[in-house]
C-alpha cells in the first residue's frame, strides 16, 4: 500500500488520461535521468520534467503490485518495475541552479528522495471530470466546425492589461483560445484558484467571443522550472489539442532565476520536436506616446514613456484592497477579484 501525495494523485490523473502523453507510467530511474539531463525519454522522445511517485521507503519488492491510496481512499494501482532514491545534483540539474532558496528546490528538498515506478491503473471515478488528450477536439467539433488552430495559454493569474494583449493577438493568429490556468499546487503568496478563474470567467462572459475561446484549468502543481517547464507546458497543450502554444516574458520563471526570454528560446529550439507551434511573444507595455498596449517590436519610444504591467504591483493593491492602475487591469477583473475578500485572493500556505 503507497499514499500518494496530493500533487501525484494529479499526476496519476493525466497519466492514466494521455495528458502526459507519451507518458502512461510513474518513471524508472534510467527515464528520470534522462529527461533530467537532456529533456528526452529513453524512447528519445522529447519530455522536460520527471514525473515520479513519492514514497516513503523503498520496501516494495520489484514486480509486486500495490494500492494506491489518496487520503485514506483507494484510487488505484501500480505495478512496480524500478525503485531508486533521487539524488541532489538531479534536482540541481533540473532548475538550472543550485539555489536552495529557489523554490521549486525548496519543494523538493521538502519531499521523500525515494521513487518508485511503473504502470498504473485508476479507478474510473477518480478520472471522471479530469482532461483528457485531444480535448479540444471533441469541444470544438460541437460548438464551431470551422476551428482548425487553437492557440493554448498558460497561467497562474487573473487576466491582466499585458495577458489580454497576448490572447487577442493570439486569437487575430488562430481560429480558437484555450485559457488554462494552472490550479493544482502553487506557492505561497500567488493567486488562488478561485480569484484566477473568477476573473476569467467574468472575462470570457463579458469580452471573449464565446465560440472561440475556452477556459477550464489545468490540474497540475507548478514546478518553478522557467524554461523547462515552458516545454513541459506546451507538450500538455499540444496533447489537450492545441496547434500553437504562448510563451511570453519569463515562462513559469519565478525571481530572477532564468532570462526574460530564455522560456522562449528553448520552446523554440525544440519546437520541431514537440510537435506544436510556439508563438513568443514579447512583453506587451502601455506606451504614453502610442498611447496604446505595444511591445519593443513595435515600438520605438524610450523607457520613460513605458508603463510595464507589473504583477507585483498588481499583487500588492489587491492586498491593500485598492484596485490596481487601469493601465494594468480592468477595472472590472479588478472588483470581481476584490470582492472576493481579502482572505479568499491569495494563498496562504500549502
Ligand atoms: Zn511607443
Amino acid at each position: 500500500m503507497i499514499h500518494i501525495s496530493p500533487e501525484n494523485f494529479l499526476d496519476l490523473r493525466y497519466l492514466a488520461s494521455g495528458v502526459f502523453y507519451p507518458i502512461d507510467s510513474f518513471m524508472s530511474y534510467d527515464e528520470y535521468v534522462c529527461v533530467v539531463k537532456d529533456m528526452r525519454l529513453l524512447n528519445k522522445a522529447i519530455f522536460s520534467l520527471p514525473i515520479s511517485l513519492e514514497v516513503e521507503h523503498l520496501n516494495y519488492d520489484i514486480g509486486s503490485k500495490q494500492d494506491l491510496y489518496y487520503d485514506d481512499t483507494l484510487v488505484g494501482f501500480i505495478s512496480i518495475s524500478d525503485k531508486f532514491k533521487i539524488k541532489k545534483e538531479h534536482i540541481f540539474e533540473l532548475y538550472q541552479s543550485k539555489d536552495e532558496k529557489h523554490p521549486g528546490i525548496i519543494k523538493e528538498n521538502l519531499k521523500s528522495p525515494y521513487r518508485v515506478a511503473g504502470s498504473i491503473e485508476i479507478k474510473e471515478e477518480f478520472l471522471k471530470g479530469s482532461l483528457y488528450k485531444n480535448f479540444l477536439q471533441d469541444h470544438f467539433k460541437k460548438i464551431n466546425k470551422n476551428v482548425k488552430t487553437i492557440a493554448g495559454f498558460q497561467t497562474r493569474n487573473p487576466i491582466h492589461k499585458a495577458h489580454e494583449h497576448l490572447q487577442r493577438v493570439a486569437l487575430e493568429l488562430c481560429d480558437a483560445l484555450f485559457i488554462n490556468p494552472l490550479v493544482g499546487w502553487k506557492k505561497e503568496g500567488d493567486f488562488s484558484e478561485n480569484a484566477v478563474m473568477k476573473a476569467y470567467e467574468f472575462m470570457l462572459e463579458e469580452f471573449y467571443p464565446k465560440n472561440r475561446v475556452v477556459l477550464r484549468g489545468l490540474q497540475t502543481a507548478m514546478r518553478y522550472a522557467g524554461p523547462k517547464e515552458a516545454v513541459f507546458h506546451a507538450i500538455l497543450r499540444r496533447n489537450i489539442g492545441c496547434s500553437h502554444f504562448i510563451v511570453g516574458r519569463d515562462h513559469a520563471g519565478v525571481g530572477t532565476y532564468y532570462g526574460n526570454y530564455e522560456a522562449q528560446d528553448l520552446a523554440k529550439a525544440v519546437e520541431k520536436d514537440l510537435g506544436i507551434s510556439i508563438l513568443a511573444l514579447k512583453e506587451p507595455y502601455y506606451c504614453k506616446k502610442c498611447n496604446e498596449l505595444v511591445s519593443e517590436k513595435t515600438c520605438s519610444h524610450k523607457e520613460n514613456e513605458k508603463i510595464y504591467i507589473s504583477g507585483t504591483k498588481i499583487r500588492q493593491a489587491l492586498k491593500n484592497d485598492e484596485l490596481p492602475s487601469e493601465f494594468m487591469m480592468r477595472k472590472e477583473i479588478s472588483n470581481v477579484i476584490l470582492s472576493l475578500g481579502k482572505d479568499n485572493i491569495f494563498i496562504k500556505e500549502n
